[in-house]
């Protein structure tokens, strides 16, 4: 019954989400690459993940291609999908306004790149990829079709696994002992809070 108004709802969080993105993406690139460690898949992994995260909703959304795989959804699933979806912008926005000019795209280390562990980033070491997380549950939630809803849920996955652990050596490699001490203290995307409250930073 309230089907279009969570598509609404999804359309103006993918609005918001796009505008945070574009703004960081144009300030950090103010900054240049010192390290670029791109993995080789990237460009395949990242594809897959905008076809869940932009093309299939928005098929959904603007053609009667999908319908087939159209469900009932029980009212209140929404109203959480719109909660969750409002927590990940909230977390994407914080993550980029955190990480600042060292953010990119990819896995590069940029000019005058500082390891950041404050903010949203105190007591997980991804908030960003939690923030896609949230966005791929909020999208199952708000978008009642088999195949637009666990889209990006299922795109999203093969990238975080391609990526994570990469990452986490090229942080390793930067900033040594720092990055090690900050990894025993913080939980990938869940918080180790009890370990965060108690390490000395
Ligand atoms: N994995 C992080 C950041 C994603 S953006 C998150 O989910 O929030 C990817 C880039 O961020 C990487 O190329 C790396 O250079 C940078 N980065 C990741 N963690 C960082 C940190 N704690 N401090 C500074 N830069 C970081």
């Amino acid at each position: 019954m309230f089907d279009t108004t969570f598509q609404v709802l999804y359309l103006i969080g993918l609005v918001a989400g796009s505008v945070i993105r574009g703004v960081y993406t144009r300030r950090s690139r103010q900054n240049g690459i010192a390290d670029d460690r791109t993995p080789r898949l990237e460009w395949l992994t990242l594809t897959f993940a905008s076809m869940g995260l932009l093309v299939i909703p928005l098929l959904y959304l603007f053609t009667p291609w999908l319908d087939f795989a159209d469900f009932d959804f029980p009212t209140w699933a929404g109203w959480v999908g719109a909660a969750v979806f409002a927590a990940a912008l909230l977390l994407l926005w914080r993550s980029h306004a955190d990480l600042g000019r060292n953010w990119s795209a990819t896995l590069q280390i940029r000019e005058g790149h500082s390891l950041v562990t404050r903010g949203v980033f105190r007591h997980i070491r991804h908030p960003m990829y939690a923030a896609h997380g949230l966005w791929g549950i909020a999208q199952a939630l708000l978008l009642h079709n088999w195949i637009a809803g666990p889209a990006f849920l299922a795109t999203l996955l093969p990238m975080y696994l391609l990526r994570v652990q990469p990452e986490e050596r090229m942080m390793l490699e930067h900033f040594g002992e720092e990055y090690r001490s900050y990894m025993n203290r913080t939980g990938r995307v869940i918080p180790r809070l009890w370990r965060s409250f108690t390490v000395p930073r």
